[in-house]
């Protein structure tokens, strides 16, 4: 179920604040309560006190020596107007007030509050108690009023706050619709479109702009698969036209056998360079996909170096280059088809994109704990507005040439692949036409 957060917020906020209130409400009434206990309380002690100490035994009689005018006290006949009543020792009334109408008795030192009066007992002289008491409905009026206002007050808070708080909420929530809209308007179709960071302060900025970070990559990844697809259609359309082209053309009238011989060699050409591009496109489905199985056997790196530099020693004795090969044994853990593939691949890169006369110096040797390969070569360099997507699948400096020379474009993203895959880096150093170095480390099998 769709929870809002304006109303968790504001809920919680309710919570508190109603705690708040109540507590603190709370606090105050009972404060004031015990305020105007003792108060009462202090003024029927004082008057006890006064009515004890003018009570007198004359000779075996008790006399109660007080004015005229502090009784008047006693009879004004008000409403909270103090009684009292002085007994003697055995009970039988000394003196009281008009108006103590009830037949209190309360043992000396107690006290007690019976509704809405306060009753209190002192011991007086010659065993004489003195009991005090008065009706408190007025200070219990005022409490009444107090707890009206305290509702009255909390009441009109809590809904101000609960207002102001929806407010708040909404407004402190409004970038988080804003943003939620932005990112629901970035479609397949319209990946350029992007969350605006300056409408979204604070925290909420920066959401924003990992979200864009995110469509930034999305997009990018879009546009390389885009990319990938149109050039991977190109790649074959055209080694298909030749081979289409030169079957009609074969077929269009007699030919002889060496114009039929020509034509399949053409054929077979374009075959193998269409044989190589799905082969390549194959691998890296399988790697994207994450099926490329790598075995994970000890291999002498050394070795792979050495057999491939031999086996492609035609190649580079056919560009007239120069290819001198130095490799230590080194073991390392990997899929040794996959190595010799990125061995082969970069060698024949040195050789390919070389000069004539020009040399390839491959060296192997061990780096603490890695295998270091490096393959310097004195050709014609990448120049450096290549350099950066050089790994790219399809990426070629020179289209031509890669294609003359028989080149499918996969190859150092395969390399780079396997290289990665195996726990290692690729990397290059280049100049144009001064050469390229390319080196390749590998974790050391212990
Ligand atoms: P290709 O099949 O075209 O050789 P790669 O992926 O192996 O594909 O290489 C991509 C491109 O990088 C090449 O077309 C070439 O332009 C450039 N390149 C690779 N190696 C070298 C090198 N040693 N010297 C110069 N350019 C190179």
């Amino acid at each position: 179920m769709f929870k809002s957060i304006r109303w968790n917020l504001l809920s919680w906020y309710a919570i508190i604040l109603f705690a708040v209130l109540l507590a603190f409400g709370g606090m105050l009434f009972e404060r004031m309560e015990h305020l105007l206990r003792q108060g009462v309380e202090k003024e029927l002690r004082a008057y006890a006190l006064a009515i004890a100490g003018a009570t007198e035994d004359e000779n075996g009689k008790l006399k109660v020596e007080l004015s005229e005018e502090y009784l008047r006290h006693f009879s004004s006949g008000e409403k909270g107007a103090p009684y009292f009543v002085v007994w003697d020792r055995e009970g039988k009334i000394v003196l009281k007030s008009d108006n103590a109408t009830q037949r209190e008795s309360l043992p000396a030192g107690h006290r007690s509050s019976t509704g809405p009066r306060r009753q209190l007992a002192i011991a007086g002289p010659s065993g004489t108690v003195v009991f005090v008491g008065r009706e408190v409905r007025r200070e219990q009026e005022k409490q009444r009023e107090l707890l009206g206002s305290l509702f009255a007050v909390g009441g009109g808070v809590m809904v101000l706050a609960l207002v102001g708080g929806w407010f708040l909420a909404g407004r402190a929530l409004a970038p988080v619709r804003r943003m939620s809209e932005a990112a629901a308007a970035v479609t397949a179709s319209n990946l350029a479109q992007r969350i605006d960071v300056g409408k979204t302060e604070s925290e909420l900025g920066q959401l924003a702009g990992t979200l864009n970070g995110a469509f930034d990559r999305l997009e990018k990844a879009f546009e390389r698969q885009t990319r990938f697809t149109a050039d991977a259609s190109h790649e074959l359309r055209t080694p298909l036209a030749i081979v289409m082209s030169q079957a009609e053309m074969a077929l269009r009238k007699d030919r002889t056998p060496e114009e039929y011989r020509e034509a399949l060699e053409t054929s077979l050409k374009a075959s193998q360079r269409m044989k190589a591009v799905v082969e390549g496109l194959l691998t890296l489905a399988r790697a994207d996909a994450k099926e490329l199985d790598l075995r994970k056997e000890r291999v002498d790196l050394g070795r792979v170096v050495e057999e491939t530099a031999s086996l492609l020693g035609p190649l580079a004795l056919e560009r007239k280059v120069a290819l001198t090969v130095s490799a230590e044994p080194v073991a390392v853990t990997g899929d040794s088809d996959r190595l010799r593939e990125v061995v082969t691949n970069l060698i024949t890169n040195a050789v390919r994109y070389n000069v004539q006369g020009g040399k390839v110096d491959v060296t192997l040797a061990v780096q603490k704990d890695q295998a270091a390969l490096s393959i310097v070569d004195t050709g014609i360099g990448i120049p450096e507005k290549d350099q950066a997507q050089l790994f790219e699948r399809f990426f070629r400096v020179d289209k031509a040439r890669s294609r003359e020379v028989g080149g499918s474009g996969l190859g150092l993203a395969i390399s780079k692949w396997i290289i990665e895959a195996h726990g290692g880096t690729i990397s290059f150093a280049s100049r144009e036409n001064a050469g390229s170095t390319f080196t390749v480390r590998l974790p050391r099998a212990l």
